[in-house]
């Protein structure tokens, strides 16, 4: 994968892990890197594509959002700051360390130490999507002062990694909104992996993190969060 990184990226990027955690390991080793690069480079187009969906739904205005895959347990790819995510392709992604130290002359998006935070403390995770759509933004206002939206009795919440019926309870967290990222940090750390836990979190009138053990199970979350936010959202204004 060394010899394909995009431009910008460093040269020496480290092997992906992909294929080992996804039981490829037994492969040969030729094949297992090609299956490893196959699908790294994959989970980069899944990424893309998703940008630009949740661009076209209005969730990441004047170049707001931010996305990162784990890349393995040592590097990150992180979107770079600045970056109009509605147009996002590998030019705005970077590598970092899983501790957050830049390994190119980039700079990452200002919020990267919330996703760092999600990959240490959540293994499983492997892509971080962070969005300030309207009706997150909306409904994180609303529900400040409860610290949580709790979700229950949609058919809807089977979206949910390991969620098999409508009838389960789920609350999303929702932190206080701060532009030093270690309180916020702080305030979201109870939260992460706790029994029961939610895929996701809420900032208060800023937006939402979902993540997931891919770029399709951490956009699956993301949309169902948006619809079920909506959901909460519309019955608010009903008589
Ligand atoms: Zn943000």
């Amino acid at each position: 994968m060394n010899g394909d990184a995009p431009p910008g990226w460093p040269a020496s990027l480290p092997r992906c892990h992909c294929a080992e955690s996804r039981g490829l390991a037994a492969f040969p080793a030729t094949l297992a890197r090609a299956v490893e690069a196959a699908i790294f480079n994959a989970e980069v187009a899944a990424l893309i594509e998703a940008a630009h969906d949740f661009g076209a739904r209005g969730w990441t205005p004047a170049t707001s959002g931010n996305y990162s895959l784990r890349l393995n347990r040592d590097t990150l790819l992180m979107t770079r700051s600045g970056v109009d995510k509605r147009r996002l392709d590998s030019r705005g992604l970077m590598a970092m360390t899983s501790d957050g130290k830049p390994l190119t002359e980039a700079v990452p998006s200002a919020e990267a130490a919330l996703h760092v935070q999600i990959y240490r403390s959540l293994p499983k995770a492997r892509a971080v999507l962070h969005v300030h759509s309207p009706a997150a933004t909306v409904a994180s206002r609303r529900s400040a002062a409860r610290r949580e939206i709790v979700l229950q009795n949609y058919e809807l919440l089977k979206a949910f990694e390991g969620v098999e019926t409508h009838s389960v309870q789920l609350s999303i967290p929702v932190v206080a909104n701060h532009q030093d990222m270690e309180p916020l940090a702080r305030s979201v750390a109870p939260f992460l992996g706790r029994p029961g836990y939610c895929p996701g979190y809420l900032i208060e009138g800023h937006g939402i993190y979902a993540w997931g053990a891919s770029v399709a199970d951490a956009a699956r979350h993301l949309d169902a969060f948006d619809f079920l936010l909506n959901c909460e959202l519309l019955e608010t204004r009903s008589p």
